[in-house]
């Protein structure tokens, strides 16, 4: 199941990161996916919500997911540009563009302890 070895990598990235009892702590995961991430933030929360059910050290954790946009950078005039609608184009000088800068990612970019 994809979803749940996101869950898992998130989980080991944190116990690098923190102590045991900084992770005792923990209260809150914000995650950051890009919409070309092939990543289903409902499919992540369910596998989140059923690896740490009750009980279970994290179960009280809450997870955050914010979709990121999809950037690309001009080769021909460096201008980034936020794609919408799957246009991949640069909105200055019009030239097409798949040199992706964002859109494909998974970051956690916040966590939260209680104090
Ligand atoms: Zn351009």
């Amino acid at each position: 199941m994809h979803e749940l070895s996101i869950v898992n990598s998130i989980m080991n990235t944190l116990e690098q990161e923190f102590d045991e009892a900084k992770l005792d702590k923990l209260q809150a995961i914000y995650l950051k996916v890009g919409i070309l991430a092939n990543i289903e933030p409902r499919l992540l929360h369910n596998a989140f919500t059923a690896k740490h059910h009750c009980g279970t050290r994290f179960h009280h954790v809450q997870l955050h997911i914010e979709p990121t946009d999809i950037k690309i950078q001009c080769a021909s005039c460096n201008h980034i540009t936020t794609v919408k609608n799957y246009r991949f184009a640069c909105e200055k000088c019009g030239r097409p563009s798949k040199n992706l800068i964002q859109g494909e990612e998974m970051l956690i970019h916040k966590v939260e302890f209680e104090d």
